[in-house]
Formats: C-alpha cells, structure tokens, sequence
C-alpha cells in the first residue's frame, strides 16, 4: 500500500537572478517574491544563487557553509555560503569568483555578447543545486523539493538522473520556453555527464544539448507560469521545438504539467505606499492619479491636455513583446490624439527605430531606452492606458503592474495576459469583470482597433472608473501563488524517478 506523502518542509529554491540585485526580467522578480511568500505560509526555503558581484555587495556578512572542491570534470571548485533574508529564507550563494564575478550581466557582457563559458557557469549551478538536494549533500539541510527554474538550473534533473538517484523531488518552472539553454553536444563530457546523456532521451536536441530539454525529460513533475501558457507550449506555433516532450508529459500523467500565475510583489508595487510616483493613491481616490499623469509629462516632456489619452509601454523592447506592432500602429494613435511614453531596451533595430519615431513626434512620442525601476512606477500611475501587445507572454508582470495602478492594459489575449485581462464588452461590464481590453491576431491593425476601442471607453469618465476599479479590487499578490505551489510541492513527493 502506498504510504500518502507527508508535506513538503523545506524547499531549495534554485535561480539564475534574484531581484533587486541580478535581474533581467519576470524571472528576477518571482525568484525575490515567490521565496518570501513560500517562507510566509511556513515552509523553510533556501534559494540557491549565483555570487554575483552585487550579492557580494550586499551580503558581507555571509557565512561560508561548504567547499566543494571537485564539482566534477571542468566545473570549477565553488564555496556555498549562506545569509539570511527573513525568517525561514535565507540565501545559499555559490561562490566561484572566475564563474560569476564578473562586470556585466549574468548571461552577457557589457557588450550584449553570451559570456563563453555559460555552459560550465549554469553547469556548474545546475550541479550544486542536484548535490544539496541528494543524500551526499556536504550541509546538514536536507531539502524534500528542489525547486529548479528555466535552463539556467534545469540541468539538475540530469545530473540527478546520471549521478546522484536519491533525495529530494526535483520541479521545474518554465519562465520563458524561447530561452533553452543550448551548446555543443561534445560539451557533456566537460559537465562531466556520461555519454549516455548524449542521447534523444538524454539532454541531446537537434544535434546539440539543451539544458532545458533535459529538466523537462527528468523532472518530477513541470509548472509554468500561467494556465494559457501550459496549454499553448504543448502546440507546435508556442513549443520551440519543445512541444512533443511537453506534450508526453502532460499525456503522460495527469498533473505532471501545471500552470500557475505568478503574483506581483505587492511591497514594491502598491499606488498607496508607492515611494517612487509623484501622489500615491487608491482605488477611492483615483483623482489623484492625475498629479501622477502630470508628473509624467513633465518629466518626458509630453505636450497635454485634458482630453489627451496618454499610453505607457514599459518592456524589453523584441518582436517577442510586439515592440514592432507599436511602431507601425503608433501614427493611428496619434491620429487619435494619444500620446505614448516607452521604457524599453532590447534588440539594437528595433530600439533605433523607437528613437527615430520619438526624434519625429518630440513632444508626442517619448522613447526611453535603458532599466529605469522609477520610471517604470511613474509610467504605471502617470499613463491612462497600458499597451502589451506581446507576441506570446508566459505571464507577464507589467499588465498585473497596471491592473493593480487603475491604468487598464491592451494586450493581446496569449498566456498570462489571456489569464489576467477579461476584454472590456458589455457582457463583461455587466457582470462587473471587465478590466482591459484583448485583441487576437498579432497585428498592428489589430492592436490599434482595440486601442481606439479603449480610448473611447477612456472618454467615458464613469465606465472608465468601474474599469479601473474592477483591476484594482483583485488581489494580484503572491498568496494565492504560493498556496497553489505549495500543494504542487507536496503532490509531487514520492515521484521522485
Ligand atoms: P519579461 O520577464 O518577459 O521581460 P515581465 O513583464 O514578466 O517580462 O517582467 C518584466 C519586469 O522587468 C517587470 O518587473 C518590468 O517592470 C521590468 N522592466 C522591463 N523593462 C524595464 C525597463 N526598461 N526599466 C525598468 N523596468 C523594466
């Protein structure tokens, strides 16, 4: 008879970035937020991390915990030290200043080029997280999860697999299936996995290796970060290549293969309490977002007046996040008399062709390219609409951002905008859900149809405010998140392969 498993305690939570100190995007946020949420509901959570320089910064007082000396072939030997965050969360950090003390980003140089040893870097990181969550683990912390997420750790579930077979369950969360992890085939022997995982059923995809494809193979149980995006990344148009494994996995057994939406860190995005915009509010008393909107023309020097919609864009500025669609549907906006502030920076075209349409519209267009955490708040308070018109969207945060700020979003209806976004129709109105607006086909003629749509709305003061008070009355925050994680957990003990 099968024993029902006990809850899960303690979870390793295993991570490339961690905001506020290394971060690139969504990942950077959940991997702050979702740890401190786990650690309120009771669980003991360590999150595994790379020593970044800015971690090094920030946490002088570390304690060194253990040296592994021999991680294994061309991994280099690492120190894992520990710091605390809050009660029941603390950090491991791993330590191996010629991996990861370095200027520039976690996965790049200053000069947007991969680092070239990103392999062994995530290798080595990956392999950590697999040795603290077995029996031979040199801390006397034994995780029940090893909670691993996107490519960057995936790789714990082969290590696993080839090397060590006991201990915790292992999980991992797809952030963004686009990024997989992929190297020579040859490099295994150098991450000191055995030939054998050179194989279709090993960590081998299309001739190469792939970091990602090997958590999805050997993982106990796969999450995603919303329900839709579950579902889409098993169809070819959304799985990368990746959709005929995802696809066995959920056939496979029911539940290996969940969806669930991520929260927004409520401390750092709240209109009421938030220190970065220029008049904090809420939802009783939205007239005050108006020295927000203020605040924000002035500072990107938009010529207003009372009827003028103002429309925000905060994002990495890809075809992934239809930075192009805004482009070509941005003279129909003006045509409409919007204006539009952008905070982005990305692909190098795409960004010379946002300056340009500002350098043509000053006053009309504002483009800021760089990372600007208190423009971003100001956008979501000071703008009157939000536009996300993404290609494909895993969940995204910003659209929950400008729920949560009274600024309703257009999106187009994919992944977590699908989950988060109910279009504005008088059905929706009616039944008091209507909290944006959604459009379908990733077009700019299709974008710019349901920005008009949303800026009559916006012309209409009191369907406008049952709008804005429809997003700001949800909860957005992490409880719900980490409740349903913590359940996955604990569902997936006793799985382990
Ligand atoms: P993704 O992870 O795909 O980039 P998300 O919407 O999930 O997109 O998360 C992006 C995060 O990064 C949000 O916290 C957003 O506010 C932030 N962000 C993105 N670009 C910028 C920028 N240029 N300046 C400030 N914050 C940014």
């Amino acid at each position: 008879m099968a024993l029902s498993p006990a809850a899960p305690r303690r979870i390793l939570f295993a991570t490339p970035e961690i905001a506020p100190w290394v971060k690139t995007g969504g990942l950077g946020d959940v991997s702050a937020a979702l740890p401190a949420a786990l650690a309120e509901t009771g669980l003991e959570v360590r999150v595994l991390v790379p020593a970044y320089p800015a971690l090094v910064a920030a946490f002088p007082e570390r304690v060194a915990m253990a040296r592994i000396e021999r991680p294994g072939a061309e991994l280099l030997p690492a120190t894992i030290s520990r710091a605390a965050l809050q009660p029941r969360l603390d950090l491991l950090l791993v330590e191996c200043p010629a991996f990861y003390d370095r200027h520039g980003g976690p996965y790049q140089d200053r000069g947007g080029r991969d680092w070239p040893d990103n392999a062994l870097r995530f290798g080595l990181l990956s392999r950590l997280a697999a040795l603290l969550a077995s029996d031979e683990t040199p801390l006397d912390w034994h995780p029940d999860v090893l909670h691993c997420n996107d490519w960057q750790t995936a790789l714990a579930a082969a290590y696993r697999r080839y090397r060590h077979k006991a201990g915790a369950a292992i999980v991992t969360t797809i952030h963004n299936l686009a990024f997989q992890g992929l190297f020579p085939l040859s490099r295994v022997h150098a991450l000191d996995l055995p030939a054998a995982a050179m194989s279709i059923e090993g960590v081998e995809f299309h001739g190469q290796m792939s970091f990602l494809k090997a958590g999805l193979q050997h993982s106990d149980r796969l999450s995603t970060v919303s329900p839709t995006y579950a579902r889409e990344i098993c169809e070819p148009d959304h799985g990368f290549g990746l959709d005929g494994v995802l696809r066995h996995r959920r056939d496979r057994r029911s539940g290996d293969l969940v969806g669930i939406l991520n929260g927004i860190d409520t401390r750092q995005w709240n209109p009421a309490t938030d220190r970065a915009i220029a008049a904090p509010y809420n939802a009783r008393s939205l007239a005050l977002k108006q020295l927000n909107r203020a605040a924000l023309a002035e500072r990107c020097g938009l010529a207003l007046q009372a009827d003028t919609p103002v429309l925000g864009m905060i994002s990495r500025i890809t075809l992934q996040k239809g930075a192009d669609l805004v482009i070509e549907a941005a003279p129909g906006l003006l045509a409409r008399g919007a204006r539009l502030v952008i905070l982005g920076s990305g692909d190098a075209g795409l960004e010379a062709a946002w300056r340009a349409l500002a350098a043509a519209h000053p006053g009309r267009i504002d483009v800021q390219i760089g990372f600007d955490e208190a423009l971003a708040h100001l956008i979501e308070a000071g703008a009157d609409l939000f536009l996300m018109p993404s290609r494909f969207e895993p969940c995204g945060l910003n659209q929950m951002y400008s729920l949560a700020y009274g600024t309703p979003p257009v999106v187009r209806a994919t992944g977590g905008l699908a989950d988060t976004v109910v279009d504005c129709t008088p059905r929706t109105l009616a039944d008091g859900t209507a909290n944006g607006f959604a459009f379908g086909p990733p077009s700019s003629d299709a974008l710019l149809a349901a920005a008009v749509r949303a800026i009559q709305v916006w012309r209409d003061p009191g369907t406008w405010r049952r709008l804005q008070h429809n997003g700001m009355a949800r909860d957005w925050g992490w409880a719900p998140a980490a409740r349903q994680y913590a359940e996955w957990y604990r569902s997936s003990l006793g799985r382990a392969r």
